[in-house]
């Protein structure tokens, strides 16, 4: 039997690219989705065609129960997971800190970090050697917005995405013995209908003169990038970090 992938926010962008390309290297998919059932379904049907096997879970990976839920749904269909990827993530409207709100902050931390933390704590007791399974592989998709700060567009956002990388160190550490390597990637630019949740879709171009690279990066680079990590090509690595941000 293939091994398992479960891609957080697998119908869209860059999860929606990385969930195809796994499948390409031969993984069968679990596309995690909160709300789009039908780009969900969409990327489900192009990993069936690919000869993978392919299923479609709903949960909101901000919320305890619905993870809970997630991963009992993949015991009862794929009887396994080697793969993560925490790829679900958001953002709000383009604004400076101080008109941020502690409504908005805790909806970014909760999806953009408890989220991963969930995702991943139940990950664990389905790959490590602790618990009596094989090991595994965790790439979490943080931005090179924890580096940046992203000053008056998200700072929140940019914050959740540092506790991100934060997450990738302790764990990768803390799991290491136990068969799992923990690893991240930080897009720059890519295109994808993230841009236009912070209230400008045409963000990449706007920028993209400014990036060393000048241009902007789609989706399935970055989706080469966790592919690379997720394969036994990085078998040595783990608590890394890889740039996908053209110079950025
Ligand atoms: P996107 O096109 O807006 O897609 C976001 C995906 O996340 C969607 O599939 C969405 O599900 C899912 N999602 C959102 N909230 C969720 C929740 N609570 N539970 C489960 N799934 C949820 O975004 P993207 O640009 O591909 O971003 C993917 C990741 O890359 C994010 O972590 C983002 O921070 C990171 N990133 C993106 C860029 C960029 O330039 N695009 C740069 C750096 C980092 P539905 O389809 O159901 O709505």
């Amino acid at each position: 039997m293939n091994k398992v992938a479960l891609v957080t926010g697998g119908g869209r962008g860059i999860g929606a690219a990385t969930a195809l390309r796994l499948a390409k290297d031969g993984y069968n998919i679990v596309v995690n989705y909160v709300s789009n059932l039908e780009a969900a379904q969409k990327v489900a049907q192009q990993v069936l065609a690919m000869g993978n096997q392919a299923w479609v879970v709903q949960a909101d990976v901000g919320v305890e129960s619905d993870v809970k839920r997630m991963y009992q749904e993949i015991d009862i269909n794929c009887g396994r997971l080697d793969v993560l990827v925490n790829n679900a993530g958001i953002l709000f409207t383009q604004s400076p800190v101080v008109s941020l709100n502690a409504e908005r902050i805790n909806k970014v931390l909760q999806t953009n970090v408890t989220g991963p933390f969930l995702c991943c704590i139940e990950a664990i007791k389905r790959m490590s050697t602790e618990y009596g399974h094989e090991g595994g592989v965790i790439v979490n998709v943080s931005s090179a917005a924890s580096r940046i700060g992203a000053p008056n567009e998200y700072v929140d956002y940019a914050a959740s995405k540092g506790a991100l990388d934060t997450l990738t160190i302790g764990l990768s550490l803390e799991v290491a013995n136990q068969g799992i390597r923990v690893n991240c990637v930080r897009p720059g630019l890519i295109y994808t209908e993230m841009h236009a949740s912070g209230g400008e879709p045409a963000r990449v171009d706007r920028l993209k003169q400014n990036l060393p690279l000048q241009r902007g990066g789609q989706p399935e680079e970055v989706a080469a990038a966790i592919a690379f990590l997720v394969s036994d090509e990085s078998a040595y690595t783990t608590g890394a970090f890889l740039e996908v941000s053209g110079g950025r």
